[in-house]
Parts: C-alpha cells; sequence; structure tokens
C-alpha cells in the first residue's frame, strides 16, 4: 500500500498493483483527491475531424493516477457566452463496442451533434469508467446484473457507492478554457450541483434523452428511480 504523502484525514491512495496483489477479490479501494495542489495539467492538443464538425482535442493528465482526460471542444470558448457543455464518462463499452446496456454510446454522438449543430462548445471526457469503478468492476457488476441485481444494487454488492465519480477533476480543464457558465446537456441533477458547488454558473439545464432499448430499459429505470436522474420513466 501506497500512502499519500500529505494525506488528509480519511483520505488516502492505493496503487493499482497493490490493489491487484492484496485485495483482487472485493477490489475495494479509494481513492482521496483532496490535494491541495492542481489535479489535472494541461499537455496538449490537436485537431479531430468527426463526421458532425471539425473539433479540437486537448489532453490533460491527472497527477494522482496519470490517467489521461480530454476535451473535445469547438468554437471560440472564451467569449462571455454560456458554453453548452457534457461531461461524459468514459464507458468503454458504451462509447466503443456499442454496448446497448447503457446509453452512453448515444448520448455521447447526442452530443457531438448538438456542439456541431450550434459551433460552439466542449465535451470534457473523463476517464471514470464505470462511474467511478474502472472498467473490471464494471463488468464485475454487469455479472451480478445478468444475476438480477440493478446497477445500485451491484455497485453496492462490490462494496462501492451508487457513484462514485469525482468532478474536482473538471476545475482545472474548465479554468484552462476560462469557462465560467455553461448551458449543461444532462439528465442527472448532481451534475448541475457538482458545477455550482465547484463556483460555476448553469444557465440552462438542457435534457439529454436517449430512446432506451429492451437491453438498458430497466437501467434507465433504475437511474431515474434510485439516482434521480431526469427521464422519462419507462415501464419497469
Ligand atoms: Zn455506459
Amino acid at each position: 500500500m501506497e500512502k499519500h504523502p500529505e494525506p488528509l484525514s480519511g483520505c488516502f491512495f492505493i496503487s493499482h498493483n497493490a490493489i491487484l496483489s492484496s485485495n483482487q477479490e472485493s477490489g475495494v479501494f479509494s481513492f482521496c483527491f483532496h490535494w491541495t495542489t492542481v489535479l489535472l495539467n494541461y499537455v496538449t492538443s490537436s485537431r479531430l475531424p468527426t463526421p458532425w464538425a471539425n473539433f479540437t482535442l486537448s489532453v490533460f493528465l491527472e497527477k494522482a493516477t496519470q490517467k489521461e482526460h480530454l476535451v473535445i471542444s469547438l468554437g471560440d470558448l472564451s467569449t462571455p457566452e454560456p458554453v453548452l457543455l457534457r461531461l461524459h464518462s468514459e464507458c468503454l463499452t458504451g462509447d466503443a463496442l456499442f454496448s446497448l446496456r447503457c446509453d452512453c454510446g448515444p448520448q455521447l454522438e447526442k452530443a457531438l451533434q448538438r456542439i456541431a449543430d450550434e459551433g460552439r462548445g466542449a465535451i470534457l471526457y473523463l476517464r471514470q469508467e464505470g462511474r467511478g469503478i474502472g472498467l473490471i468492476n464494471k463488468i464485475r457488476a454487469y455479472h451480478l446484473q445478468d444475476q438480477g441485481a440493478d446497477t445500485v444494487e451491484a455497485n453496492e454488492q462490490l462494496g462501492f457507492h451508487a457513484d462514485e465519480r469525482n468532478y474536482e477533476l473538471i476545475r482545472p480543464m474548465l479554468d484552462y478554457f476560462n469557462i465560467k457558465t455553461i448551458r449543461l446537456m444532462t439528465n442527472n441533477p448532481r451534475k448541475v450541483k457538482a458545477l455550482e458547488d465547484l463556483g460555476y454558473t448553469v444557465t440552462e439545464r438542457i435534457e439529454h434523452r436517449i430512446e432506451p432499448n429492451p437491453y438498458n430499459r430497466y437501467y434507465l429505470h433504475t437511474k431515474a428511480l434510485k439516482l434521480g436522474h431526469f427521464l422519462d420513466e419507462p415501464e419497469a
């Protein structure tokens, strides 16, 4: 176990290797992000041509984990008008593997389309797979869901909270682009609150619903019921 050099009360850091060797079964671990220094640093950027627009892709490196977080942006974000924004947490299965278990892939595509339509905006692509529990534990949670648990119960059976994401990460990215006021594409009231708690102004919440399919209908229902997402309630 590798202690954080300057731990605050109740916070500690365990390396991935330590987890795999000492606690592989439960996979229970915690990260503390209460750093007194900057969490992320800007590294570099490039063009990102897509079917919808020629975006700019900027990469930031998280000091604590060495994870790369991304900003996909379009237009001049430094002007005073509120910025059309999406906070998108990485979902390898949904974003890249076409999984129908969740709504992440279509939500990402819809956000890119909306920003392209308006000609200005940004997606913060946060490497917080599985609402922050990582890919291995997300697949463990899917295994439990295959046996009847819902998405919240599965996370809790693995020893995690229903949502382990840390939105402190977004501050260095928003500050880099000088974004202060935001029109947020989300169904998740926690994201609006997270931004407001960080001191940003959310002038508008733009609903970001995706048509359910037979595989994600129950998942979306659970998100509405247990995580307070603003979703049309499909039949349970
Ligand atoms: Zn997903």
